[in-house]
C-alpha cells in the first residue's frame, strides 16, 4: 500500500516524499503533538447523507501513534449499521437522483470536492498526521496526492466509453461501460486519504455508489472526506463511511448480499477472507496485498542518483507503505561500495514524532511496531548482519511506537525478512553476479507489486523491466509521485486488478453489450 515529489524526484508508490537523508539535529523544536487538532471529539460516520453514531453506541478509541495518547474516538460499528449503509447505497443507486446524472455532472461533484479538499487541506494533513503519525511533510505531500485523484476522475468521468461492433448484416452491436452497483471500499491505515481517492475517484466517476470501511486506526480522514462530499453536493447514500473493527463492519461488508463489488488494499490474509466472503455472492472484488519489492543496482548505475532513492523508498512512511523498496539487489563489483554508502545513510537516520518531521514517524500501533522490531530480532538471530541502524529521537514520548530504520548486508535469500513484508523500516541488501542472477532474485518472492531497476544500459533497461514480474518497473527512478495517473497493482500474492489512471475505471465498471436487429 504506498505515492509528489521527494527531495530524490522519486517517492515510493503511496505518498509524497519524504526527504531521503536525516534533517535531524539536537533538540526537537517546538514538538507539542499539535494536541489540538481533532482533541477530544467524538466523530460520527456517515450514513445516507447523514452523521450518525453506531447503533449500539458503542466507540473506539482514537490514539496517536506518536505517543500512544487517546485523542478522539469513531463509531464502533457492526452488522445492523452496515446494513443500514449497504442499503442506503443500493437505494441511491437504484433509484436516486444519482441513477440519472449524466457523466459529466459526476465529474463535477468530483471536481467540488477536489476543491474543498484544497481548501481544507492543512486541516487534513494534520488530521492525517495525528492520526497515522506520520511527519507532517507527508500528511501534506498525500492531501496533494488525494487532490490530484479526484481532479484525475472528475474529468475522467465523461471520457470513459463503450464501442460499436462490426456484427451479422442487418444488426448493430455495440457495448456501454455500466457501474456495478454498490462498490464496497475497505481501507488500509497507511495512507488513508490516498487510498481512499483512489477508490472513490473512480468508483464514484463511473456511477457506482460507495460504502467505505475505513481501518479502525485511521478512519479521521475517511470521515472529513465523505462531509466533504455532503458539502460538494453529492446525494444522500452515495458516499456512505462505516468505521469499526475489520472482524466485524469490514466482515459484514464484504458478505453483505448488496454489494456488488469489493476493492480492498491490506494485508494477504485478510485479502483472502474479503474474497471468500466475497464469493458467497459471487462478487467481483480488486485485490492490492502488498510487496516484496526489489530495486536493482547494476555495476553501470548512477549510484549518486540511486542512493538517496533507495532510502526514500523503505523509510517513506516509515516503511509502512505496499510498494516499499524492502530489498535492494547489488550488482557484486559495487556491492561494497553501495553497501557503505547506505550503511553512512541508515546511521543517520532518526525516528520521532510526527509534528517534529523528522526521516519519519512512529509505527501506526504497539501490534506493528513488535512486528517489525520481532522480524529484526529473528534476523539478528539468524546471523544476518546488521550494518547499521537509526536512531529513535531521545526527547519521543516513551508511550509512541518507535522502531529504528535497521540495514542489513549479505541477506539469505531465502530468510523471512528477505520473504516476508515487513511493513517497517527495515531494509535488505543481496549481492548478485549478472543479469540472470538478478532476474532470478527479484523475482524470488511470492510477490510482485513494483520493482526498481538501475542501469545505464539502454537494452538492459528493456530486457529487465519486461522480465522482473511486477506490476509497476521504474528504471532509474523508484515510485511516481502518486503515479494517479498510472495502472498500479500485483503479479502473485500481490493481488489482482488494477487501480489508478483509466484502468481503475474499467476495473469499477462492467461491460453491457446490446444488440439490434433492424433486419
Ligand atoms: P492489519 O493486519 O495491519 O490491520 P489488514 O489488512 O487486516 O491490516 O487491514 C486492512 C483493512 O481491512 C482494515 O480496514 C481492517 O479493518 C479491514 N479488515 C480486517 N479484517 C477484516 C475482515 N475479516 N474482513 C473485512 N475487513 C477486514
Amino acid at each position: 500500500m504506498l505515492d509528489s515529489a521527494s527531495r530524490a524526484g522519486a517517492p515510493a508508490g503511496h505518498g509524497t516524499g519524504a526527504g531521503p537523508e536525516s534533517i535531524t539535529t539536537g533538540q526537537i523544536m517546538g514538538s507539542h503533538l499539535s494536541t489540538t487538532v481533532a482533541e477530544g471529539l467524538a466523530f460520527m460516520q456517515i450514513v445516507d447523507g447523514r452523521k450518525v453514531d453506531s447503533l449500539s453506541g458503542e466507540r473506539i478509541d482514537v490514539a496517536c501513534p506518536s505517543d500512544g495518547k487517546v485523542f478522539a474516538s469513531i463509531p464502533a460499528s457492526g452488522s445492523a449499521d452496515v446494513d443500514t449503509a449497504v442499503k442506503a447505497a443500493h437505494t441511491a443507486f437504484s433509484e436516486g437522483p444519482w441513477s440519472r446524472m449524466p457523466a459529466f455532472e459526476r465529474g463535477r461533484l468530483l471536481t467540488r470536492l477536489f476543491n474543498l479538499i484544497g481548501e481544507h487541506g492543512d486541516e487534513l494533513a494534520a488530521l492525517e498526521s495525528r492520526d497515522t503519525g506520520k511527519p507532517v511533510r507527508q500528511g501534506k505531500a498525500d492531501v496533494a496526492a488525494t487532490m490530484r485523484y479526484y481532479e484525475f476522475y472528475g474529468g475522467a468521468a465523461d471520457k470513459m466509453h463503450g464501442d460499436t461492433i462490426p456484427f451479422l448484416n442487418g444488426y448493430t452491436a455495440l457495448t456501454l461501460r455500466e457501474p456495478h452497483g454498490v462498490v464496497a471500499g475497505i481501507i488500509p491505515w497507511n495512507y488513508p486519504l490516498q487510498i481512499l481517492a483512489r477508490v472513490a475517484g473512480a468508483a464514484l466517476a463511473m456511477g457506482n455508489t460507495l460504502v467505505v470501511k475505513p481501518a479502525e486506526d485511521a478512519s479521521l480522514s475517511t470521515i472529513r472526506i465523505a462531509e466533504l462530499a455532503l458539502e460538494a453536493g453529492f446525494p444522500a447514500g452515495v458516499f456512505n463511511v462505516i468505521t469499526g473493527y475489520g472482524a466485524e463492519a469490514g466482515a459484514a461488508l464484504s458478505a453483505h448480499p448488496l454489494v456488488d463489488y469489493v476493492t480492498f488494499t491490506g494485508s494477504p490474509l485478510t485479502g483472502t477472507r474479503i474474497q471468500q466472503a466475497a464469493a458467497v455472492n459471487n462478487r467481483g472484488v480488486t485485490m492490492e496485498l502488498g510487496g516484496k519489492s526489489p530495486q536493482i543496482v547494476f555495476a553501470d548505475a548512477d549510484l549518486d542518483a540511486a542512493l538517496p532513492v533507495l532510502v526514500n523508498a523503505i523509510i517513506q512512511n516509515g516503511g509502512q507503505t505496499c510498494s516499499a523498496g524492502s530489498r535492494v539487489l547489488i550488482e557484486k563489483p559495487v556491492y561494497e561500495a553501495v553497501a557503505t554508502a547506505l550503511e553512512e545513510r541508515f546511521s543517520k537516520l532518526v525516528a520521532g514524532p510526527h509534528d517534529a518531521d523528522l526521516d519519519l514517524g512512529p509505527m501506526i500501533n504497539r501490534k506493528q511496531m513488535e512486528r517489525v522490531t520481532g522480524y529484526v530480532a529473528a534476523a539478528e538471530e539468524a546471523g544476518i548482519p546488521v550494518l547499521a541502524r537509526g536512531s529513535v529521537h531521545a526527547d519521543a514520548p516513551a508511550g509512541g511506537y518507535y522502531a529504528p530504520p535497521v540495514l542489513f548486508g549479505s541477506v539469505d535469500p531465502q530468510a523471512a525478512i528477505a520473504q516476508e513484508e515487513v511493513f517497517g523500516p527495515v531494509l535488505s541488501l543481496f549481492a548478485f553476479d549478472g543479469e540472470e542472477e538478478a532476474i532470478r532474485l527479484a523475482n524470488s518472492t511470492e510477490y510482485g507489486l513494483v520493482a526498481g531497476v538501475w542501469t545505464r544500459d539502454g537494452a538492459r533497461q528493456h530486457r529487465v523491466a519486461k522480465r522482473v514480474r511486477a506490476g509497476q518497473v521504474f528504471v532509474n527512478g523508484y515510485g511516481a509521485g502518486g503515479g494517479i495517473e498510472l495502472p498500479f497493482g500485483g503479479f502473485k500474492k500481490s493481488g489482482h486488478g488494477r487501480e489508478k489512471g483509466f484502468e481503475a475505471l474499467f476495473d469499477m465498471s462492467a461491460t453491457k453489450t446490446i444488440v439490434f436487429n433492424h433486419g
